[in-house]
């Protein structure tokens, strides 16, 4: 029997956890599978909570499909009819500009511009800042260099206003970090590509629009569905929210496989196996041990076995963020909500980073006559914002929502999620730290580390390196079940980090 323990309970755990016993029931391979999570629920990050009508998300709210990786995993758990996409009226978001809402010019995505009048005519952007960014149609290729901050690159190809107005706070609403530090090729290398292969960033987006466009028209009107910002039409959900996957993927494991409650504190090598210690003192046995917790957590594990390793895996920089989910009436929300919501430049110094409307955003999120929004705050530029209090923080949210949104009542309800130090930082040269960890720990055949930190922070990426894993796990029973592999001889068995290995532009 070959014993395999996850550590950690995550997207990135589960997805582990469920590959393994697919195969195990598949073609009866000899596993014995068991993940430890330790706290009393599945799911990490994921939460969704059902409170007086209202569907609240309190870590992810969607995934994106072009990514392949969580869209194949719904549908072989049979949750393709549950998967919902998001509302196609308001496919759009807005930015603040000096304290007020303004749209983002259609056909404007994450970087640059792909249609003319739109951003021609927005009033997002200054003249001098709208030229500047149309320089990017002549200027020469940049340096051929390894990596690039993205407010390095965003400033020399379109302008610091480019930077500062649109790609930072859409950028940090997603990563929430830092643009000066951001690694451009770990987090969104087509950019970088772009400038390589079309030398022009705007003439590379447009052409990729044009092919988009020509495959997504809506068949039945013949209408091009619009999308502003990100790339809202590859977005997708499920009706009852996030959970469901989180759910259907803890129903799907054999009953004891998952145990809550059980804190890994450290994992030791003996003889050619691995001794799991729980933070109580208890003890499992294993061949093959994936670590599926933050990089910080996992140092924690691996300290007694490899210090070096260690503080590698803790020189990962993570970020805290508060999410606050608020309810309103309706009639008590002034501003018309003809968006997904808004993101806010750093350089408008507001306590928010960004607000979802998801009561508009996807279906079945608040009763008729409601309205729900879900608000962001802290990431690595605004950190010490999370250390409020509660009562301090909603004073900071109110405020800014009565600022930009005109709303003076009180929510009806407000609920208030804190993830300390759970948004990994990709800063310049992260692929080649990644690399250092990976080459490290392919020193201990059947250990690997998996998760948001090292291969891409979205659920798609988590997904892909929890299977990943496991097939790596998979791979190694068969070698050793037909004599072929050779197994605590300290060469590389094929483990070590699993990222997705690719890098896209959306979580
Ligand atoms: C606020 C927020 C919003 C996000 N929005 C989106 C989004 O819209 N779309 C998207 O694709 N991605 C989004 N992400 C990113 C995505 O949610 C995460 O990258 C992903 O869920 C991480 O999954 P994971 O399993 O790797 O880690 P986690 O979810 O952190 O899970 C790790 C698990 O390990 C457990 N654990 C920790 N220490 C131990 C220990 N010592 N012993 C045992 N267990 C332990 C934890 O309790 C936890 O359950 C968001 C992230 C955040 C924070």
């Amino acid at each position: 029997m070959n014993r395999v323990i996850i550590i950690g309970g995550g997207i990135t755990g589960l997805s582990a956890a469920n590959r393994l016993i697919e195969e195990q029931q598949a073609r009866q391979v000899p596993l014995a599978v068991t993940l430890l999570e330790g706290s009393d629920r599945l799911g990490g990050t994921i939460q969704t909570q059902e409170v007086d009508g209202f569907l609240i998300e309190t870590g992810p709210d969607a995934f994106i499909s072009t990514k392949p990786w969580a869209l194949a995993l719904c549908t072989r758990i049979g949750l393709s009819d549950r998967l919902i996409r998001t509302n196609e009226t308001f496919r759009r978001t807005h930015i603040v500009r000096k304290g007020a809402l303004l749209p983002v010019p259609e056909g404007f995505l994450m970087l640059a511009p792909t249609r003319f009048w739109p951003f021609v005519t927005s009033p997002l952007f200054s003249w001098p800042g709208k030229l500047r960014m149309a320089l990017d149609l002549v200027l020469p290729r940049g340096p051929q260099c390894e990596d690039e901050s993205l407010g390095s690159f965003v400033t020399r190809r379109l302008g610091r206003e480019a930077l500062e107005r649109i790609a930072q706070p859409l950028v940090s609403g997603i990563y929430t970090a830092d643009p000066d530090v951001l690694s451009l090729r770990a987090t969104m290398p087509r950019f970088l590509d772009m400038e390589t292969q079309h030398r022009s960033i705007i003439t590379a987006m447009w052409r990729e629009q044009r092919t988009v466009a020509q495959r997504t028209r809506d068949g039945t009107s013949g209408r091009k569905i619009a999308d502003s910002g990100a790339r809202y039409s590859l977005f997708v959900s499920f009706d009852r929210g996030m959970k469901t996957l989180i759910d259907t993927l803890a129903v799907r494991l054999p009953g004891g496989v998952a145990q809550r409650q059980k804190s890994v504190a450290t994992v030791r090598r003996r003889d050619a196996a691995w001794d799991v210690v729980l933070s109580d003192g208890m003890t499992f046995q294993a061949d093959a041990v994936l670590i599926a917790v933050p990089a910080h957590r996992a140092a924690g594990m691996v300290q007694e076995l490899d210090a070096e390793l260690a503080a590698d895996l803790s020189a990962i920089p993570y970020a805290p963020s508060v999410v606050v989910n608020l309810a309103y009436r309706r009639q008590d929300i002034p501003h018309p909500l003809d968006g997904f919501g808004f993101v806010v430049p750093a350089i408008e110094r507001r306590s928010l980073i960004a607000c979802t409307f998801s009561s508009v955003k996807f279906a079945g999120r608040a009763p008729d006559g409601w309205a729900l929004l879900r608000v962001f705050i802290g990431g690595t530029m605004q950190a010490h914002l999370c250390e409020l209090d509660d009562e301090e923080l909603l004073r900071a949210v109110r405020k800014d929502l009565h600022d930009l949104l005109g709303i003076e009542a009180a929510p009806r309800l407000t609920l208030i999620a804190r993830h300390p130090a759970s948004m990994p930082q990709y800063p310049v040269g992260h692929l080649q730290h990644v690399a250092r960890i990976q080459a490290r720990a392919a020193r201990y055949p059947g250990l690997a580390f998996i998760g948001n930190a090292y291969g891409g922070i979205g659920m798609p990426d988590c997904v892909h390196a929890g299977e990943t894993a496991a097939e790596q796990v998979l791979e190694r029973v068969k070698e050793r079940d037909t004599g072929f592999g050779v197994r605590g001889t300290g060469g590389n068995s094929g483990f070590g980090v699993r990222g997705s290995g690719k890098q896209g532009e959306k979580k």
